[in-house]
């Protein structure tokens, strides 16, 4: 029976400690974890010992819906109606998941290539907020019911990589299963937490979190510090994980025994074939068993050759993220082990050659994120001393000014959270509307970045161009959420938008983004210089047409004359010419203009001494 507590000072009725669980929602396999008695305790299943809950739901035809370990073995007699690997659709678009469709046994829907993605099943749509909500509904229930007690408030963990998108929908995934999600945190930071690691003030240590899990790779490079955890880089693959090794078991047998594959259920169960031979070569030197009839058998050698290729892409993963955080193997102070994949023997031992170090393999590398993200949440709750965890943004966000050029205001790699703010003014008279269109990417131009969000700030007080003060302030928040906010100082109108980027990006696109900016660094310098010189020389023939208004009184008739010709000039260079015919041209104007410029300056003093004289 639940004891209820009464504060005798107040009469009210004092609430229970509250509880905040763990979540580790993979995408194979995910667990939920708490706190008893300072240690992370998962919950397992109450039949057998296992923590994991098979990420997979099915859909019955009846409509009734299973999860976990039951929802898994209709892999293979209803493919169609049994989902997996929902982890690697959150917040992609269908043409971002296209070219992996076909190792999904389910329908994903193909009517308009950029929306997100939706799954069908029968004459039902869901999104992965939907599939990943009933995951999660899946582990509130498992937890509730071990402790008899509801559960409402949850700590979820997502790849270093997750994008504002996905962590976005997997909140939303969390509040549509009955959960306050107080805390994204990443996967790597949780696994650092369970081995321990920063949980002590004076501790100051640089770690690697090598995470091989069943559809996604990660390598993080953390650095502790005064309590206090700090990515200094990530890297990583959505596309490489165990689910890759069991495909490509697959096509040796089928290569090598000419299989014939008659059916999505001959697929699924060649499939769940491949990876319980995967795991058995874990610990033994080969496997054999029976294919509809035909005898199949892999060794441990040829299981080494195929998975060769994988581990050396992981292991260039690890020399770029080392490089991007200015280290070498032998700066990495401890290097954790993720997922289930790196049980495999030859993945260890490559790992521990190339950091030169014995890897952390004590605890269970399907638990550790879990058990991190119990020890967050216990930290959260008020349980243990506070600690921060900063994470870093992986690409620069910005705005689009004049010309179409990209304004970076949080540079890539800055530590989140953050708030930045830049100043800009109008550059045309009485400008009563200001558009704000916020970028993310590296490039010099904002058509080769990804448009995240665009508004207006209205009502701007009608002034002449250069005179509003406009402040443009980035705020990222500790789960990687941008809030822009935009005002004009002077008058004092504010207005803020919440960025929901538009969903679908990943970390391959990232990576390309990056390699994109690298690669066209050089002509986009030349644009952005051409671009400059254009909005200089377009600032110069305006200032100078309000020149000539201004001092009509004045001038000179071959003032005004060769005043008109010389901006006439520029005007040209800048429609059709180069960089240097533009700054020629405004060179040129500026040398004629200059003098007539400091002789304007003495009239407008002389008139004011008349006026002040008069009076
Ligand atoms: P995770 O996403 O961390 O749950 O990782 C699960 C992946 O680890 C799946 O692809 C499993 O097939 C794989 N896995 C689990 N145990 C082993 C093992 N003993 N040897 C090789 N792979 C394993």
């Amino acid at each position: 029976m639940a004891k209820i507590a009464i504060d005798l000072k107040s009469g009210s009725i004092k609430k229970e400690d509250q509880l905040i669980v763990g979540i580790d929602l993979g995408t194979t396999n995910s667990l939920v974890a708490y706190i008893q008695n300072g240690e992370p305790v998962i919950v397992r299943d109450p039949e057998g010992q296992s923590g994991l809950v098979p990420s997979i739901i099915y859909f019955h035809p009846d409509h009734s819906v299973v999860v976990g370990h039951d929802a898994r073995q209709h892999l293979i007699h209803d493919p169609g109606r049994t989902i997996f690997s929902v982890k690697r659709l959150m917040g992609k678009s269908y043409s971002d998941i296209a070219s992996y469709e076909h190792h999904l046994g389910y329908e994903i829907l193909n009517d308009d290539k950029d929306r997100l993605v939706k799954v069908r099943v029968g004459d039902r749509f869901y999104s992965p907020i939907d599939l990943s909500a009933h995951i999660l509904r899946k582990l509130k229930s498992r937890i509730e019911e071990a402790l008899s007690k509801p559960v409402e408030k949850a700590v979820i963990t997502v790849p270093a990589y997750f994008n504002d998108a996905q962590r976005q929908a997997t909140r939303d995934a969390g509040k549509l299963a009955g959960l306050d999600v107080l805390r994204i945190v990443n996967e790597p930071t949780a696994a650092s937490l369970a081995y321990g690691l920063g949980l002590s003030p004076e501790e100051q240590k640089t770690i690697a979190v090598y995470d091989l899990g069943g559809g996604t790779f990660d390598i993080s490079i953390l650095r502790i510090e005064d309590g206090v955890f700090e990515v200094l880089a990530t890297n990583g693959d959505t596309f490489l994980g165990g689910d890759d090794l069991d495909n490509a078991i697959v096509a040796f047998w089928t290569d090598k025994y000419g299989l014939k594959i008659a059916n999505a259920s001959d697929k699924q169960t060649l499939r769940l074939e491949a990876e319980r031979a995967k795991k058995a070569l874990s610990v033994s030197e080969y496997h054999t068993l029976d294919f509809n009839g035909q005898p199949l058998r892999i060794s441990r050698e040829e299981f080494e050759a195929l998975l060769e290729p994988f581990v050396d892409r992981t292991i260039l993963s690890c020399a770029a993220a080392l490089k991007d955080a200015h280290l070498k193997p032998a700066n990495i102070h401890e290097i954790i082990m993720v997922g289930g994949s790196t049980r495999i023997p030859l993945v260890k031992s490559r790992v521990s050659a190339f950091f030169g170090k014995q890897v952390h393999d004590e605890l269970d590398p399907d638990e550790v994120v879990a058990a991190g993200a119990a020890i967050q949440a216990d930290i959260l709750a008020g349980n243990r001393k506070d600690l921060l965890l900063l994470d870093i943004t992986p690409l620069s966000l910005g705005i689009e000014t004049v010309g179409g050029l990209m304004d970076v205001i949080i540079p890539r790699n800055t530590k989140v959270p953050c708030g930045y703010a830049r100043q800009y003014t109008t550059s045309v008279d009485g400008q009563k509307n200001l558009k704000i269109s916020v970028y993310q990417g590296e490039r010099d131009l904002v058509t080769n970045n990804r448009k995240l969000a665009e508004f207006i700030l209205s009502d701007i007080p009608p002034m002449p161009a250069g005179i509003p003060k406009l402040e443009i302030r980035f705020q990222l928040n500790a789960d990687g959420i941008l809030q822009v906010f935009a005002s004009e100082l002077r008058s004092g109108t504010t207005q803020s938008i919440m960025v929901k980027p538009q969903y679908g990006i990943d970390e391959e696109e990232m990576g390309r983004m990056l390699l994109d900016s690298i690669r066209h660094a050089e002509t986009d310098m030349v644009v952005k210089a051409l671009t400059e010189a254009q909005n200089e020389g377009r600032m110069m023939v305006h200032s100078a047409g309000k020149f000539i208004q201004q001092n009509s009184n004045w001038l000179e008739e071959d003032q005004v004359g060769e005043i008109r010709r010389l901006t006439g000039l520029l005007n040209e260079a800048v429609d059709t010419g180069t960089k240097d015919e533009i700054q020629t041209s405004i060179e040129g104007l500026n040398a004629y203009t200059t003098p007539l410029a400091h002789r304007a300056l003495e009239v407008h003093v002389a008139g004011a001494m008349r006026g002040q004289a008069i009076k």
